[in-house]
C-alpha cells in the first residue's frame, strides 16, 4: 500500500532523558503521522500536533505541560494542511487511526469533521472520563477531541479475528480495521493504555508497522539504547515498555523486511525525507 510520513509540529528536551547513551542536550521530538492509502482513501494514522494545543495549554493544570514539554507547531504545519497539498482530485480522508489518546497525536482531530475514527476500545475506555490534573498525568487532552467522536469512533478490540497471511508471526492477536485484510491493528502496551500499532503490506513487498510511541526513536531498539529511566514517568506501564521493546527487538532480528515507524524519531524522519525535519 501506498503511504507517507508528515511531522505536524514537535517538542524538544533533553536528549539523555529520553535515550540512554542519549547527549546532555536538547534534542527535537517531530510529531510524526502518516497515511496511508486505502480502497476508501487515504487513512490516517494520529494527527501530531495543532496549534488549539498552545491555547489549550493557557489555563488550568495544562499550563505545566509546556513547561515540561516545549511545543511549536504553526498553522501550515497541521495534518489537514500536510494532507491538503497531497489530496488530488476526488481523493479523500476515509478517517483517522488513532494510536492512542495522547495530545500530541490527537491535536488534529477537530480538522477532519464527519469522517470515522478507530481506536482501541481499551485506550478509549482509560481516556474518556479524564479531567483536571488526572488528564494531564495521562497526558491526554479531552478538549481536543471532537464533541461528536463517541458516534464516530470504531473501537477496537486486538482479539480473536482471524490474521491475514501477511501478517509476521508472533503478531497474530489484532484487529482487521477495515475487514478486508489490510489493515491490522495490533496491541503495543506499556507506554499509554491500550496503545495500538498499525501493520499493512508495503508497496515493495515487505511489511511496514506504525508502532507510534511504542518507542520514542528507533535508536531504542539498539542494544543498552533503551529509554533511560526518566521516561518512567511519562509511561503508562514501565514493565510492560520494556516487553514491547523485546519484542520489536526479535521482529527486527527475524523480519528485517519489517519497517518500524516511531512517531517521535528524527532519524526515521530524515530517511523518509520528512517536510520540517531536515
Ligand atoms: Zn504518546
Amino acid at each position: 500500500m501506498n503511504w507517507r510520513l508528515f511531522a505536524a509540529g514537535s517538542c524538544r528536551h533533553l536528549e539523555a532523558v529520553a535515550v540512554k547513551g542519549g547527549a546532555w542536550r536538547q534534542a527535537v521530538f517531530p510529531a510524526l503521522f502518516a497515511a496511508v492509502k486505502t480502497s476508501r482513501g487515504w487513512l490516517l494514522v494520529d494527527t501530531g500536533y495543532a496549534p488549539r494545543v498552545l491555547e489549550a495549554c493557557r489555563s488550568g493544570w495544562w499550563r505545566l505541560y509546556p513547561l515540561m514539554l516545549p511545543v511549536k507547531v504553526g498553522p501550515e504545519e497541521t495534518a489537514v494542511r500536510r494532507m491538503q497539498s497531497i489530496l488530488e482530485k476526488g481523493e479523500e480522508i476515509a478517517g483517522v487511526f488513532l494510536t492512542h489518546f495522547h495530545a500530541d497525536h490527537e491535536a488534529g482531530l477537530k480538522d477532519f469533521p464527519r469522517v470515522p475514527v478507530w481506536a482501541g476500545r481499551e485506550a478509549w475506555a482509560a481516556s474518556r472520563d479524564l479531567r483536571g490534573f488526572a488528564s494531564l498525568k495521562a497526558a491526554h487532552l479531552p478538549g481536543l477531541l471532537p464533541e461528536d467522536l463517541p458516534e464516530r469512533l470504531r473501537l477496537l478490540d486486538c482479539s480473536d479475528a482471524k490474521a491475514p497471511g501477511w501478517v509476521p508471526e508472533g503478531w497474530s492477536a489484532g484487529s482487521d480495521v477495515l475487514g478486508d485484510g489490510t489493515l491490522w491493528a495490533v496491541p503495543l502496551p506499556g507506554h499509554a493504555p491500550g496503545q495500538l500499532g498499525l501493520m499493512f503490506p508495503d508497496v515493495d513487498g515487505g511489511v511496514v508497522f506504525m508502532v507510534a510511541d511504542a518507542m520514542w526513536r528507533i535508536d531504542w531498539l539498539e542494544e543498552g539504547h533503551g529509554p533511560r529511566w526518566p521516561v518512567r514517568f511519562v509511561t503508562h506501564d514501565w514493565r510492560a515498555l520494556h516487553e514491547t521493546i523485546a519484542r520489536l527487538r526479535a521482529l527486527r532480528r527475524d523480519r528485517p523486511d519489517v519497517r518500524m515507524i516511531p512517531f517521535h524519531c528524527m532519524k526515521t524522519a530524515r530517511e523518509l525525507q520528512v517536510e520540517g525535519c531536515g
